[in-house]
Formats: C-alpha cells, sequence, structure tokens
C-alpha cells in the first residue's frame, strides 16, 4: 500500500513537475517546493526517518527503503527523492541532542519551515578515515569554540539553514566533537567544487569562526562515536535510491529494446541483448533482497553491520553496471540529454563513493568475516 502511494504521487505530481524543469535541474525553486510539500504531508509522506512523537512518518526501516526506492524513480531522483517531497528529517544525530537543542534546530527540519540541513566529515586529506584524517581545528575560548581549518565535497551546505560539522577537539578518535553550525556564521565561508554529479558539493572554510557552546552537540570529544551510530541505517537506505533507479532504467531498456529495428528484427529478439537484460534483472533481484534483509534485520534490532555494509557495496555497485547497460542498449540515445540515463549514471557513479566507498565496506565486512 505505501509502496502504491508513493508511485501514486510519482506519477501524478512529480513526473509532470520534473517535466518542465533543466535536464540538470538540481532541486525546485522554494515556493514550488512548498506547494509539492503540502501536497505530499496530507497524504501522511512525511519526514519518514523521524519518530512520530516529533512529527514524522516514523516508517520502520523496511518501509524507509521501500519509499526511498520509488522516491527516486525520477530524473533528479539520486539526491533529490520525489524533487524533496517528503520533506526533511534532522541529521539522525540530532536524535541524541538534547531536548532544547532538538527543539531549536531539528524540529523545524521536520515542521518543514527549515531548510535540509547538511553534514561535513570528509577534508581534503580525506574522507574514509575520517578519525584519522579530521584536521579542522575547534579551541575552546570561553562560552565559544573558535574553529579554524576546511571541509571538503560538503553537499547541499551554501543554501542550507545549518549544518552538523566535525572538528577536532583533541588527539584521535576520541578528540572529535560535532558542533551545529548557522547559516550567516561570520568566518564562514561556501566555495563551489564542480564534480561529474549533477549537483556540485561545497568546500567549507572556517576562519576564526566562533561557534557557541551550546551548539556542541553531545559532549565533547564524543562526535565520533555520536556519528558511529547511526552510519550503519544510512548505509542500508543508501542502496535503495541506486536500487530505484536502476530497475526504471531497466523497465526503459525493455521498451526500448521492443520497439527498435535494427538488422529486420527488433533489438529484443537478438540474444545479446536478451542476455544483458536478463544479467540486470538478476543483479537488481540480488541487490533488492540483500537491501530488504538488512533492513528487516535492523527491524528485528538484530546487528547489522554487515548487512548494511553488503546492501550498499552490493546495491551502489550492481545500480551502476545495470545503468551501464542500460545506456548501451540505448546506443546515442542513452548518452544525450533527451533521457535521465546519462544523468543518472554520472550520479551513480557518486554513490560508489558516498557513505563510504566500495573498498570501505569490503574493509568492513572482511574485518568481521576473519574475526
Ligand atoms: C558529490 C559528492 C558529495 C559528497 N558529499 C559529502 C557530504 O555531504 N559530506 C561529507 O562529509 N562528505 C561528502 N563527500 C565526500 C565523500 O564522502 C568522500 O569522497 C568519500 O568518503 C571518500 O573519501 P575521499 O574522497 O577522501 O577518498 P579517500 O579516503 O582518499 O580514498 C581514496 C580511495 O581509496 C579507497 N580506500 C580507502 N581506504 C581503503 C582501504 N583500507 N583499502 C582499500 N582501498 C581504500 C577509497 O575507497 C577510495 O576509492 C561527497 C563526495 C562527492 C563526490
Amino acid at each position: 500500500m505505501l509502496r502504491d502511494t508513493v508511485r501514486r504521487f510519482m506519477a501524478t505530481e512529480v513526473h509532470p513537475l520534473e517535466a518542465s524543469l533543466p535536464h540538470d535541474a538540481a532541486g525546485l525553486p522554494r515556493e514550488q517546493l512548498l506547494v509539492l510539500q503540502e501536497k505530499a504531508r496530507k497524504l501522511g509522506l512525511w519526514a519518514m526517518q523521524t519518530p512520530v512523537e516529533y512529527g514524522g512518518a516514523g516508517l520502520s526501516v523496511l518501509g524507509q527503503v521501500i519509499v526511498a526506492e520509488e522516491a527516486a524513480k525520477c530524473r533528479m531522483g539520486a539526491f533529490f527523492p520525489a524533487l524533496g517531497a517528503f520533506g526533511g528529517n534532522p541529521p539522525n544525530v540530532m536524535f541524541k541532542a538534547p531536548p532544547e537543542q532538538f527543539a531549536k534546530f531539528a524540529q523545524p527540519i521536520i515542521d518543514g519551515t527549515a531548510t535540509k540541513a547538511y553534514t561535513s566529515i570528509s577534508e581534503a586529506s580525506g574522507g574514509s578515515d575520517p578519525a584519522r584524517a579530521i584536521q579542522l581545528k575547534a579551541v575552546r575560548d570561553g562560552d565559544h569554540y573558535v574553529l579554524n581549518g576546511s571541509k571538503m565535497w560538503t553537499s547541499h551546505a551554501e543554501n542550507a539553514d545549518w549544518g552538523v560539522v566535525y572538528a577536532r577537539t583533541g588527539e584521535g578518535r576520541g578528540g572529535i566533537s560535532c558542533f551545529i553550525v548557522e547559516k550567516g556564521t561570520p568566518g564562514v565561508s561556501f566555495h563551489r567544487i564542480n564534480v561529474m554529479a549533477s549537483f556540485a558539493p561545497f568546500e567549507v572554510h572556517f576562519d576564526n569562526a566562533r561557534i557557541p557552546v551550546g551548539n556542541l552537540i553531545g559532549e565533547e570529544g564524543k562526535g565520533f562515536a555520536l556519528a558511529s551510530d547511526f552510519l550503519i541505517y544510512g548505509r542500508i537506505m543508501y542502496a535503495a535510491g541506486p536500487i530505484g533507479i536502476a530497475q526504471e532504467a531497466l523497465d526503459m531498456a525493455c521498451r526500448w529494446a521492443k520497439d527498435r529495428d535494427v538488422f529486420g528484427g527488433k533489438l529484443s529478439d537478438k540474444q545479446g541483448i536478451q542476455w544483458m537484460l536478463v544479467e540486470c534483472e538478476v543483479e537488481l533481484r540480488a541487490a533488492r533482497l540483500l537491501m530488504y534483509q538488512a533492513a528487516w534485520n535492523a527491524d528485528l534490532g538484530k546487528d547489522v553491520k554487515v548487512d548494511a555494509s553488503v546492501s550498499k557495496m552490493y546495491g551502489t555497485e550492481a545500480a551502476f553496471k545495470i545503468l551501464d547497460r542500460c545506456i548501451q542498449i540505448h546506443g546515442a540515445l542513452g548518452l544525450s540529454d533527451e533521457l535521465p540515463l546519462e544523468r543518472w549514471y554520472r550520479d551513480l557513479r557518486v554513490k560508489r563513493l558516498g557513505e563510504g566507498a566500495t573498498e570501505v565496506q569490503r574493509v568492513v565486512i572482511a574485518r568481521e568475516l576473519l574475526r
């Protein structure tokens, strides 16, 4: 029922709206977004990951991945599922924040009055091993922390009302703290970094930026532990978008192959093409079932560290391979901006690196396997 509701919303509200936007549009203009969000809210499609007591839908992890799969099935879907219609969830670490901090920063996101917040971990010194690589310095000075240094590759940073930034207050893993950085803080500047994806992340530069002590999330030095608690669920969710997109691409490739004339027959008559489609179908089924299994086990309260890594790694790798084959089946048209395929291809390339690259997931799986 949930899947059908999202599918109907995508068909009646999202696809017609998206058709009028440029191929590489990154998000909806605010006025249009608010109208779309209001429609989604009326259907109960709102803040899916947020518990009901805070005004969210409080879906199970399995419910969340099903919504995420369907919401990704639009041209912008890899990074703007359902064009942002289903509202923002605050960064997960906020659920560990004290009530007054939650009310001030997280609640407006859930209520739809503040923008999505960014999360800034990676730096030029590396993203895979942040416990070692984070160098952005935070030094206590009275009732403020003074931040100096730079973050890299932070998505959606410039226009956000606030973001979560990880900085170093001491040595090693226990020396990382987590701060809320508000828009307009003097000394914080944003610089666009162009990448192959359909949107540009930002370098966030801190030059003696003073952050109130009240904006420290949790205790000083506990930032890394705070983030790690939520990393695993993020990884399960992360595979859902690519899997939804790969399904959409495969459906397009089947339709195209049945329609396209070649060598006196249809493309779909050729066994070489059929086998490409079959590879896609089998990988897609495997990816989806691995993701559902991880989500289901998470809902049962099991330890899903390995399930999440397997799901993230296999799902994002399979989706990228599927996109590549579907573009090949479409020929030159697949590479053009007449279709969403080439945009999805660029966006899914990023997904193999984000939220713990494929190699990082392999490290997690190998560690458990050999333990
Ligand atoms: C479009 C985009 C948006 C992004 N958004 C954000 C964001 O919002 N917030 C944020 O904090 N970051 C963001 N990132 C950064 C992303 O999380 C990092 O790029 C990623 O974590 C990898 O870090 P790195 O690029 O520094 O590569 P490195 O950590 O330097 O790794 C380089 C390569 O080595 C591999 N590798 C690492 N360790 C091992 C190992 N032990 N064995 C084998 N291979 C290994 C990696 O998988 C990778 O392929 C974004 C990146 C992009 C491109």
